[in-house]
């Protein structure tokens, strides 16, 4: 007989062995499904927050770029830009539901920077902070889908999953969508297919980004195909983009140029910074790259991060709250090992980044060349203290073949 001699639960009265877990207590028991239900009476009446992602108090833009300077250094454009994007989607989301006399439309965001310069970084640090579902996805894949592979659809299952499939949630989440620029038209393409399939691909992101409802597969992906499609309204989920746009500099460079003929030549001659001319970047020269107009109008705020110098790069081994250098420092001192650096190692690091070419992608791959053998060794030999001098990384670095990390 099921469950002789065996617990059961007080309030359904199954036993032990027919359900997942039962939890004992002074005078009974309590299983699995009656805990549930018991969450959802009290859910119901409005005795638990509603979910995990409400909102309880509202960041301002200020302190939204304060906890990403934490994080982040430099690009305070594409910071400003970012906090109030967030902040204005929090107060979207406020309003929702209320009747409103003005409606406030959601300003999808574009950041423009190349590779390295912390696009991604900063979207991940932001969504350390958010309060609603945030995902992240790589734009890449839908260039290939032209055919096969990855649907459009495909980038609002994530963010499905994160929201633990709450549908309600979803429709209020954040979607970064890496390499844009992979997507855009190509114009001197020699492949036509591969041209047909970009513009298609914008197509459908654009029915993302306008708000409409669009069918998601709840799995992703074309391997379960008797899945059924979740309908999921994108009219509230904010999208910001990120990609290098490479070669959108002598893009931007022609149009200053074509305009320095005009009235204001010689003012405009003076003021242009060639050195980054991505801080002049406009909707227009996303066009001439090769998105279709359709989607740069669904992405008003336009913003671009700086190319990282030689203090940006070397403050990154240092400032960040969770820094390589700190990363490093943490990890000795859990062997009970205090680890230090000369500054002299940082400069010499900063230099080979730069020599690489590798900007500040490459500064952990450097660090992580130097401190491999000490890693290695520190651990097991008993020493309380653990020095990394200029001598000493200029030897591990030289050891391990560089050429390597020169092709990488
Ligand atoms: P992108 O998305 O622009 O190609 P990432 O954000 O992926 O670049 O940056 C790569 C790595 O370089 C990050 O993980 C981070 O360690 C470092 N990094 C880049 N830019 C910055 C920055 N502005 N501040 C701090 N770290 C940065």
């Amino acid at each position: 007989m099921a469950g002789k001699n065996k617990g059961r639960c007080s309030f359904c009265g199954r036993y032990e062995d027919q359900v997942e877990l039962l939890i004992t207590g002074i005078d009974g028991y309590i299983c699995n499904n009656c805990v549930e239900q018991a969450h959802s009476i009290l859910r119901e009446e409005k005795m638990l927050p509603k979910s995990d992602f409400e909102m309880t108090e509202l960041p301002k833009p200020k302190e939204i770029k304060a906890f990403l300077d934490e994080y982040v250094i430099g690009q305070d454009d594409a910071k400003c830009a970012l906090s109030v994007s967030v902040y204005n989607h929090y107060k979207r989301l406020m309003q929702n539901g209320k009747e409103a006399d003005v409606e406030i439309e959601k300003s999808n965001i574009v950041m423009v920077g190349s590779t390295g310069t912390g696009k991604t970084l900063l979207a991940r640090t932001i969504a350390r902070l958010l309060k609603v579902p945030f995902t992240i996805v790589d734009a890449t894949v839908l260039t290939e889908a032209g055919y096969v592979g990855e649907d459009i659809e495909s980038i609002l299952t994530r963010l499905l999953q994160v929201a633990d499939y709450k549908v309600e949630e979803a429709e209020r989440g954040i979607v970064f969508i890496d390499e844009i620029d992979k997507i855009a038209r190509k114009g001197d393409n020699p492949s036509i297919t591969r041209d047909v399939s970009g513009e298609g691909v914008q197509q459908g992101l654009l029915k993302l980004l306008e708000g409409s409802v669009v069918n998601v597969p709840p799995q992703g992906g074309r391997k379960h195909p008797d899945q059924k499609m979740i309908p999921v309204n994108t009219k509230n989920i904010l999208f910001i983009c990120g990609g290098a746009f490479d070669g959108i500099e002598k893009k931007i460079a022609q149009r200053l140029n074509t305009h320095v003929v005009g009235y204001n030549s010689v003012q405009n001659r003076f003021s242009i910074d060639k050195g980054n001319m991505m801080q002049y970047v406009t909707p227009q020269d996303l066009r001439s790259f090769g998105l279709i107009p359709e989607i740069v109008g669904r992405l008003p705020i336009l913003t671009s991060l700086r190319p990282l110098d030689r203090t940006a790069l070397r403050n990154i081994l240092t400032e960040p709250k969770n820094s390589i250098i700190k990363q490093y420092i943490k990890l000795m001192e859990m062997d009970g090992v205090k680890l230090n650096f000369e500054p002299a190692v940082l400069d010499y690091v900063v230099d080979k980044a730069i020599e690489y070419k590798l900007g500040a992608r490459g500064l952990r791959s450097i660090v992580e060349t130097i401190m491999m053998d000490k890693m290695f060794d520190i651990p097991s030999s008993g020493a309380k203290t653990c020095k990394i001098t200029l001598e000493y990384a200029k030897k591990q670095l030289e050891k391990s073949s560089p050429v390597g990390m020169m092709a990488s």
